[in-house]
């Protein structure tokens, strides 16, 4: 989108309501041709419906122009998913349910809730490309709250979880990274991290740790020997750390075991997308992919 709201006013001249939601994803999805999914026909009548559709005018099959995105067949109206969307992708620390709830003036906290869980649920791309060239490698961990008690430093009856961290080095700042919640920091656990996120023939920065040692299809550049700081070697791998927990500290007020994953997917999100919000914008509704649409039950973790 070259003409990307950056304020609330601007959103709200782009997208003043449905009909005007309804002919950006049009031209969004279609402006440089519609093909029929059926019979690839490139004519269509459009279908006055609850949700602008467009029907084929040779089979006459019909398509919604929300077909195959996040907000396929949902009863809320689009105005409410694209403010949802943009507040999220714009919104420097990300938004909780309750802020998300309030801001949409939504009828119950348990939409807002299922409405971000499915605005994060397209936030990983299942065709990413791995991290190349080189990469700092590392892993940490992350305090977690216990019996709902929100995590403090220092607190013993709270957990620890293990986080592998990976960032691209480019040039003299920081690519795009990956995190990923690991058991134990065995080699084969960050071996599997770095063959999972590290593309073959890239060059893996590490503190020296044995668990690095057996890398395969990547080269190793252990940089720890001795007594040099881990953070003066592999100063992006260990900010992006810091910048992780003060945000899981910051908007989460801690973070729980079931759901780390989740919150790191999202902080590797928008640092990966730190520049491009119209990018995070589209793909949050799910535009650049197609998605199975998650149900309540896969969101919630019962499936
Ligand atoms: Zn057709």
């Amino acid at each position: 989108m070259t003409d990307f709201p950056r304020s609330l006013p601007e959103f709200e001249r782009r997208f003043p309501d449905e009909a005007a939601c309804a002919e950006w994803l049009l031209e969004r999805r279609w402006g440089s041709g519609f093909a029929c999914p059926e019979c690839g026909h490139d004519r269509f009548w459009r279908l006055g419906r609850k949700v602008l559709t467009l029907q084929c005018r040779a089979c006459r099959r019909e398509t919604s122009v929300t077909a195959g995105t996040v907000m396929h067949r949902s009863h809320l109206p689009l105005k409410v998913w694209f403010t949802a969307a943009w507040l999220v992708a714009t919104h420097r620390n990300g938004m909780s349910a309750r802020q998300l709830w309030l801001q949409l003036g939504l009828g119950s906290y348990k939409s807002a809730w299922l409405l971000l869980r499915k605005l994060r649920a397209a936030m990983v791309d299942p065709d990413r490309e791995p991290l190349a060239g080189l990469v700092e490698v590392d892993e940490t961990s992350l305090p977690f709250r216990g019996g709902g008690e929100p995590a403090r430093p220092g607190r013993s009856h709270d957990g620890k979880l293990l986080v592998a961290g990976a960032v691209e080095i480019r040039g003299k700042g920081p690519g795009r990274i990956r995190l990923a919640v690991i058991g134990d920091c065995s080699a084969v656990a960050l071996g599997a991290f770095v063959a999972g996120n590290v593309a073959e023939g890239s060059t893996v920065v590490s503190d020296g740790w044995a668990g690095y040692k057996r890398l395969k299809d990547v080269k190793h550049d252990p940089k720890v020997v001795g007594d040099a700081p881990a953070h003066l070697v592999l100063p992006w791998v260990h900010r992006v750390f810091a910048n992780a927990k003060r945000w899981a500290l910051g908007v989460y007020h801690g973070l729980r075991p079931k759901h780390l994953q989740a919150y790191l997917d999202e902080f590797v999100f928008r640092f990966n997308r730190r520049r491009t919000p119209h990018a995070a914008f589209d793909r949050l509704l799910g535009l650049s992919l197609t998605l199975e649409p998650a149900s309540y039950q896969m969101l919630v973790g019962r499936s």
